[in-house]
């Protein structure tokens, strides 16, 4: 296990909870010998830990190095600071896929970058949040799911993970478009800005897989906050969250929805 210091960002290579979930569905998912502690498990080094598990702490680790490079990246990790318990990151696994499961993608079998993005933010019953993430194609994974083993993807999960109060909050306010809901917008406009200052050209215009991209510029910006619904969302977003106000203020990123509300405001002042 890694800790990602100064941020309360632990690094699990461990998947003991998968194998042992998939050890007892294997033979005859009795329940009375169901492994308990699961949760539990994710929290704690494997108990033969070996350069498999090693490996996977390093890489997530230099993504997360990447991440802190930026600055929209150093503002998400801080937030790490003000949760109650240490976030960690863990190899998704057949048991994340069965927790993850939902009626439109069923049970996924192969354990690959696209499928295996999640957060599991902390709750009553879970005193640590918990990112899936994988920095890596295994075998069976598709090429094109390298994308996803990107550390704009960890940032993503990361936006969930540290805000486990609105994430509750949000998570059930679906928006009935390309964004899902209002927790995905949020998250993906983080991801946005990150992409932004990092110099990608494009920044998603939406949270659904193929929802088309946009310009990462300044103009893109601008436009995308004519949009009367983006701009009342980004402006609920700017009320409510400390994350957006700190965002906000980084005024040289091209594509940044938040500072794009305040030149707004400040334009509307001048007149
Ligand atoms: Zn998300």
């Amino acid at each position: 296990m890694l800790k990602f210091k100064p941020y309360r960002i632990v690094v699990n290579g461990s998947n003991e909870d998968d194998e042992a979930y998939e050890w007892w569905k294997s033979s005859g998912s009795d329940p009375a010998k169901r492994p308990k502690n699961m949760d539990d498990m994710e929290l704690r080094r494997h108990p033969f830990f070996s350069p498999r598990h090693a490996l996977y702490e390093a890489m997530v680790y230099l993504r997360l190095l990447k991440i802190s490079r930026y600055r929209a990246g150093q503002l998400v990790l801080a937030a790490s600071q003000q949760l109650s318990a240490d976030i960690y990151i863990n190899p998704p696994g057949m048991r994340d896929a069965v927790i993850g499961m939902d009626n439109e993608s069923g049970i996924r079998l192969a354990i690959c970058p696209a499928s295996a993005a999640s957060a599991r933010p902390s709750n009553q019953y879970l005193k640590n949040s918990r990112v899936r993430f994988m920095p890596y194609l295994t075998e069976s994974c598709d090429q094109s799911d390298s994308k996803y083993a990107d550390d704009s993807t960890l940032l993503h999960e990361l936006v969930h993970g540290v805000r486990p109060r609105q994430f509750e909050k949000l998570k059930p306010q679906t928006t009935n478009d390309h964004w899902t809901d209002l927790e995905e917008f949020f998250a993906v406009m983080i991801e946005n800005i990150y992409m932004s200052e990092r110099g990608d050209r494009e920044v998603r215009g939406g949270h659904q897989a193929g929802a088309n991209t946009l310009p990462a510029t300044r103009t893109a910006s601008y436009q995308f906050m004519e949009d009367q619904t983006n701009y009342q969302r980004v402006k609920d977003a700017l009320k409510r969250e400390k994350l957006a106000q700190e965002l906000a203020k980084l005024d040289d990123i091209p594509f940044n929805p938040f500072a794009e509300f305040n030149r707004a405001k400040r334009d509307l002042r001048s007149i």
